[in-house]
């Protein structure tokens, strides 16, 4: 569904992305692994079109994705970014409006029932402020807001970034969901390796801007290497 042929993306003239070629199959759930600065936020921007693509190609559903980031978003391309990017001065509801721009009537009306079925505290606060939600609520909320664009794929930052424990639980049981209803495409980037790679059907590392393994997620989680650097064995 989504294959990334030889992507390079810089910053500037700075190149971060040297060569990437991934797959990620309909209805499935993959994982990238790497250290800070690795690559896998510009990854994900790139694919969303925040960074342009230097040379190489993204298709998807076998056409290239369309270099505007609006265009992406119409193709049902939804990326959740790294540090919560709510929009602080508007409500919980309004926050999920926005989410839901594209997604019409009795749809929009379902994926927000789904959401607050998911995350009930965000129904309780649905006046509230975005922005004076806990930083565990905006990452739910955040989360909220990309569902509410009923995605095709799913581009996951970092969604565990400094959560307490119980809400790095409840984020990491909506993806596992999410995976089993087996009806969304999902690219998750995680420094959370041990939980990511358990969810991940297939995973990729990437380091300094290149994939240096790939595999199933289990084989990855098992893998001798990947425990040493990533899992702390
Ligand atoms: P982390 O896990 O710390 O979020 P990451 O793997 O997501 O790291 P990126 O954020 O993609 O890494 O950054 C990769 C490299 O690109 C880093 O060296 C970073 O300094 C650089 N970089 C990121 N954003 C920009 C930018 N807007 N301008 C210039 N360089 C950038």
């Amino acid at each position: 569904m989504l294959k990334i042929n030889n992507l390079h993306s810089a910053y500037n003239k700075i190149e971060v992305l040297h060569g990437i070629s991934m797959t990620v199959p309909k209805n499935r759930l993959v994982v990238v692994i790497g250290r800070n600065g690795a690559g896998k936020s510009t990854l994900l921007k790139t694919i969303s079109g925040l960074v342009k693509i230097k040379s190489g190609s993204i298709t998807f559903d076998g056409e290239p994705l369309p270099s505007a980031p609006h265009k992406i978003v119409g193709k049902g391309v939804v990326h959740v970014p790294e540090g919560r990017r709510i929009f602080p001065s508007l409500t919980v509801e309004e926050n999920l409006l926005m989410g839901g721009y594209l997604t019409k009537g009795s749809e929009f009306d379902e994926c927000k029932q789904a959401v607050f079925d998911f995350f009930p505290v965000l129904k309780d606060r649905r006046h509230q402020q975005a922005g004076t939600l806990s930083g565990g609520e905006q990452q739910m909320l955040a989360m909220g807001r990309g569902l509410m664009g009923k995605p095709k794929l799913l581009l996951l930052d970092e969604p565990s970034l400094g959560l307490a424990p119980i809400v790095f639980g409840q984020v990491f049981d909506l993806i596992e969901n999410l995976r089993d209803q087996g009806e969304m495409t999902i690219l998750l980037v995680e420094q959370n390796a041990s939980v990511a790679l358990q969810l991940a059907d297939y995973a990729y590392v990437l380091e300094d801007g290149q994939i240096t393994m790939e595999g199933k997620g289990s084989d990855c989680l098992h893998n001798p290497k990947v425990k040493e650097a990533y899992l702390g064995a």
